[in-house]
């Protein structure tokens, strides 16, 4: 069996599986291999009754007293089995099993296994597993591999696949030189892919994890050199003059720009009337100011004669920006003719806009990743934006060196990454900082509370919307599955829908909706028209709706505190007072302890560096930072040793490379490394999405 056989290959996978695994983005027999657990499940020590909590994973150890009861009339076929203990009491639950009557019998012994939920104040398991303490032994002390799944597939089934791989694949050969692995203690390819799958205990886990997080981050920042190498020298084609209108403009602005932003503003003049290609990220905190730098931007580029794109990740965003833009062209005068591009216009708005950008009429364009796909052609594109975009990368480079063009850029994030790994994650890029919020801006006040504040939330939601103003709601994140956490939103759409009043609109938002209604949903909600969205994480970044002033997050516990901080951004834009509710649905202190750095500060970058603190390096399964770098197993926060590891190691093997170029005499080991770059530098960056 080969890495790129189609999965459909693989023994027990027939096309109805193999179907299902493409649903995954499983496509090769390498795909499945480096598909990785997200987590894995621990059998630990079965615990007494009175030591279960609400919200547990536990296993339960008992003997049957009485026999189980089954409500046969109900179409569920519930059984229901009471497990005590002392005082104690526990509830079971299956649902669509009446012949567990007949396996429950009154004096076995077995251990259940599930989540402990609270239902009308009494403990309940429902559709707990169940082993004997035979099967219960076999599997202590084995981690089990969890993973993400569809519907129809189970991690049994993955993991089977990928043992069938395990003993029929061949081996890769290990690109990494043996004198790297033994500086930095790294495990062997072929044996961290086995292991990562199916680790015998945590050490093992550790050891195989710490070689994949570090060919992730050693891959990614070898690409980024390649680029720089490619782009660093790229003498400046398209030499600006500042121009005397951008200083009225700024000039004629209702607020002074901060000083953060005025040093990065010079910053980015200096390079469009500089020496060399501008190839610049600007970082800043939600709430910063960035627009305003990229419309400054825009208008230098039009002033000179050239066109400017801003390309941004949704439709939703791309409309808002160009409505704010062509206002402000109108209401100040400029020069600047907007257009907007999206992939949802017809066939003739398309055509339409294609032919006003081929002429010059249109001189900013602003969409999505449209702008720089399919059949667009630009008079003199000098400058491409993006904002709260995935990173610019090889692809969208390539994609626009295909059109002939090779133009500025300015890539603007909200995403706080400590300056010492931003340098070392955009290895290509010039880094600005807006380190300063408006003076005038009223702080989001924060609270975070437990779920017994639920209801007093409600009714402090009920008074902000009486007031007029509107309100966010972010569901539990569910890792199994986007099916339940879909399900999960609608639950809880639901039940609010009973507790407010009927003029009270609220509506639900999830991953698993077609793009055009979460767009529809997203306008009618940035019109007022919607007064509480119950969302999933999928709640667009950098969206601005002024009027939401309440952010509340349900099982806050359960995101990193960067994603938190993002969610939170979207409230507190306007002149009204916002508020972020955090609802804390775990027990446990350190999970207080993390959600309090968020509870006490607005900062962002604070917010990130503290957080490293506190979690350090080996908190593996801890939150991800999930949604601002999205490496498959690394996380650049608590990976910030192996991410500076790695980084030394891409350094030292760039330029072994470079030295060995006109040598004929390359040892085996350069050969490899050789290769696998050659294969990454094909792939692009497509693998290693990273989100701004
Ligand atoms: P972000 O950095 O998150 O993209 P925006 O650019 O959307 O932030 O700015 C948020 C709000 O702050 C906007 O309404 C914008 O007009 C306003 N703003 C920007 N710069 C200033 C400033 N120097 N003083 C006051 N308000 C500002
Ligand atoms: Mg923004």
């Amino acid at each position: 069996m080969d890495l790129y056989d189609g999965i459909g290959q693989v023994k027990g996978i027939g096309p109805k599986t193999e179907q299902l695994f493409h649903k995954l983005k499983i496509y090769t027999v390498g795909d499945l291999l480096n598909y990785y657990p997200r987590t894995y499940e621990q059998f630990d020590e079965p615990i007494s009754i009175k030591d279960a909590k609400e919200g547990e994973l536990v296993s339960v150890a008992a003997y049957v007293k009485k026999r189980p009861d089954v409500n046969m009339r109900s179409p569920l076929k519930i059984v229901t089995l009471v497990l005590e203990e002392e005082q104690h009491q526990l509830r079971l639950t299956w649902f669509r099993m009446p012949f567990l009557k007949s396996k429950l019998l009154p004096g076995s012994f077995y251990i259940f296994r599930g989540h402990i939920a609270s239902k009308r104040g009494s403990l309940v398991m429902e559709q707990p597993k169940i082993y004997t303490p035979a099967e219960y032994d076999k599997l202590r002390d084995v981690l089990q591999p969890v993973y993400g799944l569809t519907s129809g597939i189970t991690s049994n089934t993955i993991g089977k696949a990928v043992k069938e791989i395990l003993t029929h694949a061949q081996c890769r050969k290990d690109f990494l030189p043996g004198n790297i692995r033994k500086r930095y203690e790294l495990a062997e390819y072929n044996y961290a892919v086995e292991t990562i799958h199916f680790p015998k205990n945590m050490d093992e886990l550790v050891f195989a994890r710490k070689r994949l997080v570090f060919d992730e981050f050693f891959t990614f920042i070898l690409t980024l050199q390649q680029i720089r190498e490619k782009t660093a020298d790229l003498t400046n084609r398209y030499i600006m003059k500042p121009s005397k209108d951008v200083e009225g403009f700024i000039n004629s602005l209702p607020f002074p720009l901060t000083k953060a932003q005025q040093r990065v503003w010079q910053e980015i003049v200096g390079d469009l009337s500089g020496k060399k290609m501008m190839n610049r990220l600007v970082q800043g905190d939600v709430g910063s100011g960035k627009t305003i730098l990229a419309v400054l931007a825009l208008l230098t580029t039009v002033e000179n004669g050239y066109q400017g794109a801003l390309m941004v990740p949704t439709e939703v965003l791309a409309k808002q920006h160009y409505q704010d833009i062509a206002k402000m062209a109108e209401e100040y005068q400029l020069p600047i003719k907007p257009i907007l591009l999206t992939g949802s216009m017809t066939a003739k708005e398309k055509r339409d806009a294609y032919e006003r950008i081929q002429l010059g009429i249109a001189n900013v364009i602003i969409g999505t990743h449209a702008l720089i796909q399919g059949a667009v052609t630009y008079k003199n594109l000098a400058l491409v934006i993006t904002d709260e975009q995935h990173r610019f990368g090889v692809k969208q480079r390539e994609a626009l060196s295909e059109k002939g063009i090779e133009p500025h850029v300015l890539v603007m994030s909200a995403t706080p990454i400590p300056r010492t790994l931003a340098i070392i994650i955009y290895g290509d890029l010039d880094i600005s900082v807006v380190d300063e919020l408006p003076a005038q801006r009223l702080p989001i006040k924060n609270c975070l509370v437990d779920t017994s504040y639920r209801e007093t939330a409600y009714r402090f939601i009920e008074k902000q919307i009486a007031e007029g103003r509107q309100v966010y709601i972010i569901c539990p994140m569910v890792e199994e599955s986007e099916n339940l956490e879909a399900e999960n939103v609608i639950d809880y759409t639901e039940s609010l829908q009973s507790y407010f009043s009927k003029d009270v609109n609220i509506t639900y938002l999830h991953g698993k909706m077609k793009q055009a209604e979460k767009d529809g949903i997203m306008e009618a909600f940035s019109k007022n028209e919607i007064q509480i969205l119950v969302s999933t994480t999928v709640i667009e970044v950098g969206i601005n709706v002024p009027n939401a002033t309440v952010m509340m997050i349900e099982n806050a516990e359960r995101f990193g505190l960067s994603q938190l901080h993002q969610l939170r951004g979207r409230v507190g834009r306007g002149k009204h007072q916002s508020y972020c509710i955090f609802v804390n649905g775990s027990q446990s202190e350190k999970n207080k302890e993390r959600l309090e750095i968020i509870n006490k500060s607005n900062d962002g970058f604070e917010i990130a560096s503290k957080d490293l603190k506190l979690r350090g390096p080996g908190d593996l399964f801890g939150i991800r930072q999930s949604g601002v770098i999205d490496f498959k197993l690394g996380d650049i926060y608590q990976d910030a040793q192996i991410l500076q590891q790695s980084s030394e190691a891409a350094k030292e093997v760039g330029e072994l490379l470079e030295k060995n170029t006109q040598s004929y005499e390359t040892s085996e080991e350069i050969e490899n490394l050789r290769e696998y770059i050659k294969d990454c530098m094909y792939k692009g960056t497509e693998s290693i999405q990273i989100q701004i």
